[in-house]
């Protein structure tokens, strides 16, 4: 039961037990997830362009041009 009061989350990255402060668990873990946020929002940003691609075309479909 101590056990689980004491305060901790786990590492994003390799899901070990660390402590509240820390945003990831090493060095190591800091730059895998680093580069796991930057791949999201490469990911994020491809979708928004498709959408609005999208979006584009259908518009001019819609339109008879
Ligand atoms: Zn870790």
């Amino acid at each position: 039961m101590a056990e689980r009061l004491v305060q901790h989350k786990h590492c994003p990255v390799c899901k070990k037990a660390m402590s509240t402060e820390k945003e990831t668990c090493s060095e190591e873990c800091a730059l895998r997830h680093q580069k796991q946020v930057r791949e999201r929002k490469r990911t994020m940003y491809f979708f928004y362009f498709s959408m609005v691609v999208l979006v584009i075309v259908l518009a001019f479909q819609f339109l008879g041009i």
